[in-house]
């Protein structure tokens, strides 16, 4: 892990200290989990984390509802619950701004969602993925289980059509819903790392790179980057002890030679551009700068 310290503006416009990995200096972490769904930090725990780490913005985004075993934001109410504690969180402290956020399953091929389009715009930040499973009964998850392991498994066209259906569920997921985040492109469900750059620089949706699960890999990260769309360094933390922890997806980023200026945790993404990412449906006003 290369990380070293330096001073910088707040998105707050305060002085804040910056965290460099691997030469691009990360002021965010926009994916991070809370005892609201399987991590085992709280709100304001995942935001002091984020602050001695030297970022300036942390988003909490808990699983949504349909994660499998009930491990997603269940209950009835949670998702106001945990926006009084992001409230409260940046009541309590002016170091770091903590973003409501969440972290939502593609459910089907045309790329919905377990979370109504008015739950998502009233998020600061919105994040979507595959989560193999994630269907909430025991019938969906063995059925959804079998399509993304054992399917391709049993013949390279069953794998090359599986890989253009995921492909095409989470291309039409950003283009039908406000998501900010395609997370983990790539991780247990085959995708064409190309055709989704397309389909996220044309929705102005960006593709993570996920720190704990090196997706994207270097390789899908260096053919995203010839759309030019922008991608996110996260650190899927489950634990505040890994909040702001971006040195792995900044080195697979690096490794992809991905500038920073198409990077949104560096807070350059979309000066130049016309892409004004995370909050482009007006859920955000600023950006880190
Ligand atoms: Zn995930
Ligand atoms: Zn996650």
């Amino acid at each position: 892990m290369s990380a070293a310290a330096g001073c910088g503006p707040t998105s707050a416009g305060k002085t804040s200290v910056m965290t460099s990995f691997h030469g691009y200096e990360l002021l965010a972490d926009y994916h991070t989990h809370t005892i609201h769904s399987h991590g085992t930090g709280t709100v304001a725990e995942n935001a002091r984390a984020a602050a001695a780490a030297g970022l300036s913005e942390v988003a909490v985004t808990d699983h949504g509802p349909a994660l499998a075993a009930g491990m997603g934001l269940r209950e009835p109410g949670a998702v106001e619950h945990v926006r009084r504690m992001v409230e409260q969180a940046n009541l309590d402290q002016d170091q770091v701004r903590v973003l409501q956020g969440v972290e939502a399953n593609v459910m089907d091929r045309g790329g919905a969602l377990d979370l109504p389009d008015k739950v998502l715009r009233r998020m600061d930040i919105v994040l979507a993925g595959f989560h193999p499973a994630s269907r909430g009964t025991v019938t969906g998850e063995l059925r959804a289980l079998w399509r993304s392991h054992v399917v391709p498994r049993l013949s390279w066209r069953l794998a090359a059509r599986q890989r253009v259906e995921n492909t095409k569920s989470l291309s039409e997921c950003a283009y039908r819903h406000a998501v900010d985040i395609l997370v983990h492109p790539g991780l247990r469900v085959a995708i064409d790392p190309l055709e989704l750059a397309r389909a996220a620089a044309k929705a102005g949706t960006a593709l993570e790179i996920n720190s704990a699960h090196g997706h994207l890999t270097p390789a899908s990260a260096r053919a995203a980057a010839r759309t030019g769309c922008f991608f996110a360094i996260n650190s899927d933390a489950h634990s505040p002890v890994k909040v702001g922890d971006l040195a792995a997806g900044a080195r697979i980023a690096s490794l992809a030679r991905i500038a920073p200026e198409r990077i949104l945790n560096t807070g350059l993404a979309g000066r130049s551009g016309a892409v004004p990412l995370p909050g482009r449906h007006g859920r955000r006003t600023q950006r880190p700068s």
